[in-house]
């Protein structure tokens, strides 16, 4: 049967309108709809990673970030007098191997309108007030019933793959009867977005505070905005959490009512989820819709664009090719367990500011909750999935990112060049390579590019220098995860022999 689009995405937040963008940029037909007609307005993320920024140029939305960013200064956890206790002092002027700075504070309601607008420039079929009432997953594509919100007319689609990037009460997961796992993190916070009356006088780091009184956290969110979330500790009631007077009261320690004005206010029940399964039959989920967790990470849309990133090149590559469903499956078992690590890990922040504010003397939190804690500020590599042998192998960088060549100029990055290493699947040398003709046909199948890095570009960016001293030929995924190197232990043509193993056709 022929299918009306290849994708149909459910849900246009932050997470489905990335998929979007890359799904349509390897030319497939794609169908995205949303319940809502405009982007959120309630206060959410803040914090892009530089991995975020990295995946945001693969669909060339880096520009609408770094127009509406600003570097984060740093980020740690202080007392109740803000007293520094432990975290990273100081993040100014580092460059990953990313390319980018570790983190970047952004304005959502900026960045959400101008991806919309990108979205309505692309090929792709964009239905807002259009929500997902029903999904048959048949054996030869899904079918999507959808309902218009206008003129509540209910149309059919179909697509031979179904993206579910509806948030965390996801209608594609309570429709494919999929359960979630509670990771235990249940609490009420009020988060505040104000926007200052002049010029800022305030930290340029994220502060965890930890006071007995009431733990919150303070964010120095791209001027001339600024962000606070206080806990709503047991027993006080939610609602009086909105008052303005209220607010004014908990961010006077920073400011005069006169300094700001408020402009975003809710109260949330942080939670800590995780999907039982990422994919069912050819249906996936994707950001909220699959994990949720607290935000003191900032982290939970970035676990989102990761999920995307992951999961696109690998439906576009299995479409393009006719492959079967193996290396699709590849999403849910490189995808969950990191998932889960972001999800565990932004609760042990919560739970770390709690046992810091319990304690006059910091040296007396037990270490599993620090390691916890501060375990977030360095995120894992991949473990299992598509990689050579099927697992992760640091002997070869395999499961971590290659780092992306930039160019400095007086210290200062001015290019980023992701573009050398290509859109799809890559052969990363220092010296011009060749393979034999098998090899090369599958190559050329898969969409691989030969690329030999340049003497000065290996010279100038010492992460890339570093991982060639591990091997001779890198085989680098689309989303530019290593899958192996060959060296004096793995031939070139045992490598691509597993690659073509693990993707191809049996
Ligand atoms: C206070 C707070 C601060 C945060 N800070 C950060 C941060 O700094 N950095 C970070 O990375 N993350 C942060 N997060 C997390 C981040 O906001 C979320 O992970 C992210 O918004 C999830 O995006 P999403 O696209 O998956 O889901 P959503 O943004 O929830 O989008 C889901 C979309 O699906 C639509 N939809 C739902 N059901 C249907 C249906 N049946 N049919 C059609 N459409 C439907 C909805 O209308 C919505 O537009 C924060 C979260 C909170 C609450």
């Amino acid at each position: 049967m022929k299918q009306d689009f290849d994708v149909i995405i459910v849900g246009l937040g932050p997470v489905g309108s990335l998929a979007t963008l890359l799904l349509e940029g390897y030319g497939l037909k794609v169908l995205a709809i949303d319940r809502d007609k405009d982007i959120y307005s309630l206060p959410r993320a803040v914090t892009i990673s530089d991995q975020g920024v990295r995946i945001a140029q693969e669909a060339n939305i880096d520009d609408i970030y770094l127009q509406n960013s600003t570097e984060l200064g740093g980020a740690g956890f202080v007392n109740k007098d803000l007293e520094f206790i432990g975290g990273v002092l100081s993040l100014k002027g580092v460059i990953t191997s990313n390319g980018w700075t570790p983190s970047r504070m952004f304005h959502q309601p900026f960045t959400d309108q101008a991806i919309r607008d990108k979205l309505q420039e692309t090929k792709a079929t964009i239905l807002l007030e259009h929500e997902l009432i029903e999904v048959k997953d048949k054996a030869t594509h899904v079918s999507a019933f959808i309902q218009n919100l206008k003129d509540d007319k209910k149309v059919e689609f179909s697509s031979k793959y179904l993206i579910g990037s509806d948030g965390g009460s996801s209608s594609v997961r309570k429709l494919l009867q999929i359960g979630q796992e509670d990771l235990e993190y249940n609490r009420d916070w009020v988060v505040v977005d104000v926007k200052l009356n002049g010029e800022n006088r305030l930290d340029d780091k994220a502060l965890q505070v930890c006071d007995p009184k009431r733990i919150c956290t303070y964010i120095p969110s791209h001027l001339p905005f600024r962000r606070w979330e206080f806990i709503i500790n047991e027993g006080e009631d939610k609602n009086e959490f909105l008052d303005i007077k209220k607010i004014q009261d908990l961010i006077s320690r920073w400011l005069e009512p006169s300094e700001y004005e408020i402009i975003r206010k809710a109260v949330y029940q942080f939670h800590s989820v995780i999907a039982n399964n990422f994919c069912q039959g050819s249906c996936f989920l994707i950001g909220d819709a699959a994990h949720q967790n607290p935000p003191f990470m900032g982290e939970g849309m970035m676990s989102g664009y990761r999920d995307a990133m992951n999961l696109c090149w690998k439906i576009a590559l299995t479409l393009k090719h006719n492959l079967n469903d193996k290396l699709i499956e590849t999403y849910q078992e490189e995808r969950k367990p990191h998932a889960q690590f972001v999800v565990e890990n932004s609760a042990g922040i919560g739970e770390l500011m709690e046992a810091y504010a319990k304690t006059e003397d910091p040296s007396q939190v037990p270490k599993e909750l620090v390691a916890k804690g501060y375990g977030s500020f360095v995120l894992p590599n991949l473990d299992e999935g598509l990689f050579y042998g099927g697992k992760a192998d640091d002997s070869m960088n395999a499961g971590q990112l290659f780092p992306q060549p930039v160019i400095y100029k007086d210290n200062e990055v001015v290019e980023r060049n992701d573009e050398i290493l290509g859109k799809g699947f890559a052969l990363i040398s220092k010296n011009k390579i060749e393979v034999n003709n098998q090899d090369n046909e599958f190559l050329k199948k898969i969409g691989c590019s030969f690329v030999t890095l340049k003497a000065h570009v290996i010279n100038q960016n010492y992460w890339i220098e570093k991982i060639m001293e591990l091997g001779e030929v890198f085989i680098v995924r689309p989303d530019k995860y290593i899958f192996g190197c060959s060296s004096n232990k793995v031939s070139l043509e045992k490598l691509i022999d597993d690659l073509r193993k693990r993707i191809e056709n049996n």
